[in-house]
This record gives C-alpha cells, sequence and structure tokens, in this order.
C-alpha cells in the first residue's frame, strides 16, 4: 500500500505543478495503446474524411494562398487582422483557439514585439496577458508605459501547441503578416521581446544574448529605419531573475531614446 504524502510533500509537489503551469506544461496526453501484434486497421471513413477535409482547408498542403499579398492588401491594422483570419497558410491555426493579434494602441510610439501566446493568450484572445505578460507591463510600467503608449503583438499569430517554440516554417508563415503589421504601425521605435521577433524580424542568426543590450535598425520596405531594441523574453526572466539587472540598463536605455525623440 502507498504511504499518504505528508503537507511538506503536497506543498511541494503544487509548487513544482504550479511551476510547470507557469512554463507551459499541460496535462499530459493519455498514453498510447501498448502495440498489438495485429496489423493496424486502415483509417476509418471519418479519419480520412478529417485529412480531406484539412488538405481541403489548406493544411499540411502546399500554401494554396499568397500570404504576403493578403498581409500586402491590408491598409489598416483592421484589415490585417482579416486578412489572418482569412489566411490559411499557418498549421498552427489548425490547433490554435482563436488568431491573437495585438493589444496597446495602435498610434502608440512604442511597439513591442514577442515570440507566440501561450496558452492564457490563446484562450483570451490577446497577446502577453499570462504571468510574462504581467511581468511585460510591470517593465514596461517602470518607464512609465502603458496600454495608451504602447502597442504589444507577436511575431506570430496562433499559440504553438503545448507552448513549444514556433518552428521556421511556421514564422515563415507569419512574418509577412508581422512585417505588414510593423508597417502599418510605423512606430517610432520597436522593442523585440526574446530571440525568436529579434531574430526573424533582423534576419540575423545571432542569438538574443548577443542582440540585447544595443539598438539595430529596422528597415520598412521604404527604407525608413526605425531604431529597434532586442530584450530579454520576460519568461525568461521569471526563470532566471537574476537577469533582470540587464534588462533594467535595457528598459533605461529605451527610456532615454523616447526621451530623445
Ligand atoms: N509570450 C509571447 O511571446 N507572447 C505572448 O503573447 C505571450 C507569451
Amino acid at each position: 500500500m502507498t504511504a499518504p504524502l505528508n503537507p511538506e510533500d503536497i506543498r511541494a509537489l503544487k509548487s513544482l505543478i504550479s511551476w510547470w503551469e507557469q512554463s507551459g506544461v499541460e496535462a499530459l496526453p493519455p498514453l498510447p495503446a501498448p502495440k498489438s501484434a495485429r496489423p493496424a486497421p486502415p483509417p476509418s471513413m471519418e479519419a480520412r474524411a478529417t485529412g480531406a477535409q484539412a488538405r481541403q482547408a489548406g493544411f499540411g498542403a502546399a500554401p494554396t494562398q499568397n500570404g504576403r499579398a493578403m498581409a500586402q492588401a491590408a491598409q489598416t491594422v483592421g484589415e490585417l487582422k482579416q486578412a489572418l483570419d482569412a489566411f490559411d497558410g499557418c498549421p498552427l491555426k489548425a490547433t490554435a483557439t482563436q488568431t491573437v493579434y495585438a493589444r496597446g494602441n495602435p498610434q502608440a510610439d512604442v511597439m513591442v514585439v514577442g515570440e507566440a501566446p501561450g496558452r492564457d493568450e490563446d484562450r483570451e484572445g490577446a497577446p502577453f496577458i499570462g504571468q510574462a505578460g504581467q511581468l511585460l507591463d510591470r517593465m514596461l510600467a517602470a518607464i512609465g508605459l502603458n496600454e495608451t503608449s504602447a502597442y504589444i503583438t507577436n511575431v506570430v499569430f496562433w499559440r504553438p501547441p503545448g507552448n513549444r517554440k514556433p518552428t521556421d516554417a511556421e514564422i515563415e508563415a507569419c512574418l509577412p503578416f508581422a512585417e505588414r503589421h510593423i508597417e502599418l504601425v510605423r512606430p517610432k521605435v520597436i522593442v523585440f521581446a526574446g530571440g525568436i521577433s529579434a531574430q526573424s524580424l533582423l534576419h540575423s542568426k545571432a542569438g538574443i544574448m548577443a542582440l540585447r543590450g544595443r539598438w539595430h535598425d529596422y528597415t520598412l520596405s521604404d527604407g525608413t529605419m526605425i531604431p529597434a531594441l532586442p530584450m530579454y523574453h520576460p519568461a525568461f526572466l521569471l526563470r532566471r531573475p537574476q537577469e533582470k539587472a540587464k534588462s533594467w540598463q535595457d528598459l533605461l536605455s529605451l527610456k532615454a531614446k523616447l526621451a530623445a525623440l
């Protein structure tokens, strides 16, 4: 018989589960049934229909839509959201609950671009509203920024299952929309939250450790340069609070840049 857990074990277990949840780990799927010696039955009509429907919807098939043309046709941030809703070229859309677009003021001087929605964002339909988002809000507030003076979005618009990192193909599919988003907002300053958005939008292979701490130029299609500051992702800071001092330096650099505009 198994001995009952004592209160200290229960507290430790709860804390471990909460840490897993914060890291995006969810209940594990049931284990697969043991393999039988018999060959697998052919797919059911239902499974075949689902595959056909998925192909019809554009998932897993060669892209039938030109994401760049769809993104370029949008003339406002509202039209860009409509274009994303009609776009079926990113397989993440099939598993996500909804498109996660932006929050804040599209007329703001500062545009923050993160990685991809997590569980809370997928549920609520707004970026950076979970634990990492709350830290991001506190970081912005520390230099006087809020949803009126900042606009917050991601480079990927659908949640990767289990909060895994988006693949290169998924980022590639979303990139025309992320680029058009920046073009339509035309912020005075861009903040890249984390390596994924910095690398994909600056077309750099350098890691966030090398990219953060200095200003880069983000170039719009008409040649306009926007100063861009890569920073550590707030989710990274939750795991490594000892790195917050560097982010504080970055925030001060952002504040000085805004004061100089
Ligand atoms: N992490 C991100 O990069 N974006 C979100 O919206 C939430 C968490």
